[in-house]
């Protein structure tokens, strides 16, 4: 069987359901499909991830994307209204710490005054404020750290929700099922096939999925510098509670840390090691050997805790640049890109979702991502951000 739509949407995470909302916010008269092929979303890093959103990158147009990515977060509740029915977010803004050594000053030093002179909530906070902020951390050996008031967390499953929900209020139809092949001819993309035996035609199809976005585009024959990355996520019960709820806490080795609902801490850190495929497993003998040192070590009151659970996602890892790959395909009309988001692209979905609809629909974009677009791959021209973790 064979379907037509205007725009066909691979995957049905944070970005495409944001990606969908925002076109048929755009023009309600859009056909839109949105393919997903687990709506259990178990494997989704969108379900997996940590949910934390900050405007502390070094990169101006990171920086701006999650400027709106907090107006976004705030008015999502009531704008992904259904009726009488809202999602419930639950956006927290405890803030995020990132602790500076004397190695990593300058670059930290830089970004500071780019978030700065973006208009951002930042403060530098020297060691010894560090310290009476939060009496737990053990500040030796560091030289102070920037501080977002502003950044924090929330639901990523109930953001994805309420996308998902809005954008099926809105007209989008969301298909369980899997796409195997994206079809393209003369350099114009046609549609897809799908595992299910059927095929659904399309002049514009997006790929939206996420650490399963270079495998898709490969049927295309588009080479993607994409690895799906495992990460792992790990929940502490200590013995001594913070007074306060700790802020997302990231030490310069990339250790981060933070308080989630219920007095526990939620911990993470990526790592060299960390395999390449779509592995799922958790590593309990990761924690006790290597993370819960080093994190006892700047939090001495941490070296007695309990280990209650963990789990493992994956980040769709840009090898070129950790950067998001965004936007039109140069080499074939039609395959939009929304790619390679790292260990990022839950606070950057807002802004996609806006930036994908207006170049789809050839509008003057609100915010300029154009840095990002995968033309970029082509030439070999990768970006630099500082502020990634
Ligand atoms: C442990 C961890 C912590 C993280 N912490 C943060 C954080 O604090 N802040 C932040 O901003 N980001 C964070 N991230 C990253 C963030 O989760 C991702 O960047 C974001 O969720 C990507 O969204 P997506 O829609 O591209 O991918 P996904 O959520 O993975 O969605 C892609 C969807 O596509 C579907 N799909 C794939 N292939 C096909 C196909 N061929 N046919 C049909 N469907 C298909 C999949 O089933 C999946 O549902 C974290 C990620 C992990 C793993």
């Amino acid at each position: 069987m064979r379907d037509n739509t205007d725009i066909l949407i691979i995957g049905g995470g944070i970005m495409g359901s944001a990606t969908a909302y925002s076109l048929l916010l755009a023009d309600k008269r859009l056909k839109v499909v949105v393919m997903e092929k687990d709506f259990s979303y178990t494997r989704a890093s969108t379900a997996l991830s940590m949910s934390n959103a900050r405007i502390q990158f070094s990169l101006k147009q990171n920086v701006q994307i999650s400027q709106y990515a907090f107006e976004a977060l705030e008015r999502f509740e009531e704008e992904m209204r259904v009726g009488d029915k809202r999602p419930r977010i639950g956006f927290k803004r405890e803030g995020n710490l990132f602790v500076v050594d004397e190695k990593g000053l300058e670059s930290a030093t830089s970004a500071f005054q780019i978030q700065k002179d973006l208009g951002c909530d930042i403060l530098w906070q020297n060691p010894e404020e560090i310290a009476t902020n939060y009496p737990l951390y053990d500040m030796k050996g560091y030289v102070g750290g920037s501080f977002g008031p502003q950044d924090g967390y929330f639901d990523a499953y109930a953001t994805l929700m309420g996308y998902r929900a809005k954008a099926v209020a809105m007209g989008a139809h969301y298909v369980e099922d899997e796409v195997i092949k994206i079809q393209a001819s003369n350099n114009q993309v046609t549609g897809v096939d799908l595992a299910s035996g059927n095929a659904i035609g399309a002049e514009i199809v997006v790929n939206c999925a996420g650490a399963w976005a270079g495998q898709i585009a490969k049927t295309a024959h588009v080479d993607l510098p994409i690895d799906p990355v495992k990460r792992q996520v790990f929940v502490l019960d200590t013995t001594v509670k913070p007074e306060q709820p700790l802020p997302l806490t990231v030490l310069p080795s990339g250790l981060y840390f933070r308080t989630e609902t219920g007095g526990h801490i939620l911990l993470g850190k990526s790592m060299h090691e960390d395999s390449v495929g779509f592995d799922f497993s958790w590593d309990e003998k990761r924690f006790y050997e290597i993370l819960w040192p080093e994190l006892a070590e700047f939090v001495p009151a941490f070296d007695t805790l309990k280990l209650i659970r963990g789990w493992a996602g994956l980040y769709a890892v840009n090898r070129m640049d950790s950067n998001a790959i965004l936007g039109e395909w140069p080499e074939i009309r039609g395959l939009f890109l929304a790619n390679g988001f790292s260990g990022h692209g839950l606070q950057q979905a807002p802004a996609v979702g806006r930036y994908l609809s207006e170049v789809i629909l050839g509008k003057e974009p609100v915010l300029d991502l154009s840095l990002f677009s995968p033309r970029r791959i082509l030439e070999e021209k990768p970006l630099t951000e500082m502020g990634l973790v």
